[in-house]
Parts: structure tokens; C-alpha cells; sequence
């Protein structure tokens, strides 16, 4: 028997409104009941949550359910970072990480099984693409990382990386989320509902490599912080580290940039610089970027190159990043050092790989000797 019951996870509260009254004839309150107990306390199973009637919980388990993710295997580093594999079916995986701050506490997740971009220096490019993530699945892993956390809590002060709380998502996890469009903003929206995750707009960030349309989709529809991967001052060098960059170069991406702070009232644009020895990493490389976002609502973040099996990169030694930082902010470009956290475990940025079967068939970067674009879904 097929089982078409919905899975409510993930549900934007007006969906949700609309579903227990279409469906069971009752009232938007409902919802918000069910929003609280789904999300604030963690129930999944309809059978617990006491203060809906008997009968309306028995309804509702007739036609829908909470579905979340499995965990496969869990890592923990010295530093407290943790990071779970999550199975997605019967061989893929994907990885969302928590990274323990004395002041908050960041879950970086997923939104593809795997990555279609493929940036020259990350592994998740390396492992191709599989799929992208159901607004369940993306949710579905706050859903499970508060649940270890509340767990860990529970079992005491003396146990590893008690009191850890969810204070900011981000989406530098598997995947480029402007690719998954449609399932990326449902999910934000429930991040930011007060009966969701209750986070402020400034604590939900998107990072994308650069898709231009989606960014401008994005300054109309959903108003969160907006991180950019940069990772070069030119279009040659950006052409072969992002090959997005072929299709939307670096005067258009940063015009689409602008326009997003404008329409959103934002603070800024963090734009992730990945320090790579030799490549990037030169005094007149952060001469021009300074050229680039002088004067502009712009932060740099460099993150030292995290190296991972099969790389032909290197990171760039401590004292070039240093000096590169202080010559951007000499030029007026405040530039921060990207504290690298979690990579005994393989959980720092561009680390993740998860369990992904390729797909596809071209790909964007010369490796594959393709410059098609992407297959690239806009919601
Ligand atoms: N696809 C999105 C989300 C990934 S965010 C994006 O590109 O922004 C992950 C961040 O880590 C990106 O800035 C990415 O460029 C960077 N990154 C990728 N590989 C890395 C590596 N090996 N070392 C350090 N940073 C890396």
C-alpha cells in the first residue's frame, strides 16, 4: 500500500494553516499547536502531543506525518565540533555540522546531495551530484541536531559539549542552495517563524557561489544574510576556481550583490575568500579585491584552505593570510581570519563529502572540459 500521508516537517506555517483546514476542517491554531510541539519541543509522534484532542490526533496520523532524518554515524572533534552523517536513502548521505562558539552555537547544513558547481577546491564537488533536498530534509536536520543537543544537555554538565544550542544556521554545508531554490526558501521561512526556529533574519545565512538570478529572486522573496564565495579578485582566476563565474562574472555578480543589500535593508555581504598557497593569495590579489569592495556594504572572510584526499591545492602559510588581511583592511575592506574548526573530523568548510552517486553528465569546471550551465532549478 502506498503511503501518501504528508510529511508535515518543513511546512511553512501558512501551508500548514491550510492543510489542518482543508483537510481536517480545523481551525489555524491547530497549526501552531503543532508547530510547537514539532519544533520547539521535538515531537514527531502525533500520539504525544497531549494537548490536541484525541480525535484530532487520530486524524491527523490518517493523513499525515513527521518525518525525520536517520542518523548513520556521528563524529565528534577535539574542539567540540560535531558531525553527523545522515542517510538520505539507501547508499547517500549527507553531512550537516555543529560548531560550538562560547557565544553561539552555528549548524552548518545541506541543501543537495552532493554539489553540481564543482569548484576546484572543494571536496563535495569531487563526489558530483546526486539530488537536491526536500524542504524536510533540509529542516529535518535542525530538527535532529537540537534533538542531540537537548539529549546531550539532558545527560548533564559533565557530558562533551553540554548546553549546546542552536543560536545560527547557516547553508555552507553539501550543496549550492540557490540551485535547490524551491526547497531552500521554505525551509528559511520555518528557521525564522516563531514558532519554528525562531532565529532573526541576521542568524539564517545563505552562502551561494554565485547564481546571479536566484540572488535577485532571493531580494524579493526572503530576507536573510547573504554570503558570497569569491575566492578571486578577477574573472580569469574566478573562471577556473568557480566556473559559475563563465556564465556570471564578477561585475555581474557583485551589481546583483548590491541590489540585494539595497532592496533588504542589510548590513552587508560576506564574501568568502578561500586562502589557497600560491594561487590567490598574493599582495596585489588583495590590492584589487580592495579595488573591488571599497566603499561597498562588504566583508571579507578569509578561510584557510582546508586540504582533503586527492586536492592539488595547498593552504596558504599563516603569515601570507595575515598580511593579506591587513592589506585589505588598510584599503578599507574589513577582512576577518576564519577560525578553522572541526577538520580532525573532516567538518571545515569544503570538507564534506557524505555518501553522493554522481549523476552527472557534464559537469562546469575544465576537469570535465564543459562549460554547460548547470542543471539549475528556480521554485
Ligand atoms: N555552494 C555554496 C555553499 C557552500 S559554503 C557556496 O559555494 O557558497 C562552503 C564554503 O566553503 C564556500 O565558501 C566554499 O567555497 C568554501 N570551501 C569549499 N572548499 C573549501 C576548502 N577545501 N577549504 C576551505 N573552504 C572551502
Amino acid at each position: 500500500m502506498t503511503d501518501d500521508r504528508i510529511n508535515l516537517l518543513g511546512l511553512p506555517r501558512a501551508d500548514l494553516e491550510s492543510f489542518v483546514a482543508s483537510r481536517l476542517g480545523a481551525k489555524p491554531f491547530r497549526a501552531r499547536q503543532l508547530m510547537k510541539w514539532v519544533y520547539r519541543r521535538g515531537v514527531a509522534e502525533f500520539a504525544a502531543m497531549t494537548d490536541l484532542a484525541k480525535e484530532f490526533r487520530a486524524a491527523l496520523a490518517g493523513v499525515a506525518k513527521v518525518v525525520v532524518p536517520q542518523i548513520v554515524s556521528e563524529q565528534r572533534s577535539a574542539d567540540g565540533t560535531r558531525k553527523w552523517m545522515l542517510r538520505m536513502d539507501e547508499v547517500q548521505g549527507i553531512e550537516t555540522v555543529y560548531i560550538p562558539e562560547p557565544d553561539r552555537g552555528t549548524l552548518c547544513i545541506s541543501s543537495q546531495v552532493g554539489c553540481a558547481m564543482d569548484c576546484s577546491f572543494c571536496a563535495t564537488a569531487q563526489q558530483g551530484f546526486n539530488r537536491n533536498l526536500s524542504v524536510a530534509e533540509i529542516v529535518g536536520q535542525v530538527w535532529l541536531a537540537h534533538r542531540e543537543l537537548d539529549a546531550c544537555a539532558a545527560a548533564g554538565p559533565t557530558a562533551p559539549a553540554a548546553g549546546g544550542r542552536i543560536t545560527n544556521i547557516v547553508l555552507m554545508g553539501m550543496g549550492e542552495p540557490l540551485a535547490n531554490y524551491r526547497n531552500v526558501v521554505p525551509a528559511m521561512r520555518v528557521f525564522m517563524d516563531d514558532l519554528g526556529y525562531d532565529l532573526s533574519r541576521r542568524r539564517v545565512t545563505l552562502s551561494t557561489s554565485g547564481l546571479v538570478p536566484q540572488i535577485y529572486k532571493l531580494a524579493e522573496e526572503c530576507n536573510v544574510a547573504l554570503a558570497v564565495s569569491l575566492h578571486a579578485p578577477n574573472d580569469e582566476l574566478r573562471n577556473e576556481l568557480v566556473p559559475i563565474n563563465r556564465i556570471h562574472p564578477i561585475a555581474e555578480l557583485l551589481t546583483a550583490c548590491w541590489h540585494y543589500i539595497d532592496k533588504q535593508n542589510g548590513r552587508s555581504v560576506t564574501f568568502e575568500y578561500v586562502m589557497l598557497d600560491g594561487i590567490n593569495d598574493k599582495p596585489e590579489h588583495a590590492r584589487a579585491l580592495a579595488r573591488l569592495l571599497r566603499g561597498r556594504p562588504a566583508k571579507l572572510n578569509l578561510i584557510p584552505f582546508n586540504v582533503f584526499p586527492g586536492t592539488r591545492y595547498r593552504r596558504s602559510p599563516p603569515a601570507t593570510i595575515v598580511r593579506f588581511r591587513d592589506i585589505l583592511n588598510d584599503n578599507g575592506v574589513i577582512a576577518t581570519i576564519r577560525r578553522t574548526r572541526g577538520d580532525d573530523i573532516d567538518a571545515a568548510c569544503g570538507q564534506l563529502a557524505g555518501k553522493v552517486t554522481d549523476r552527472t553528465l557534464v559537469r562546469l569546471g575544465t576537469r570535465h572540459g564543459s562549460v554547460a550551465p548547470p542543471s539549475v532549478e528556480v521554485g
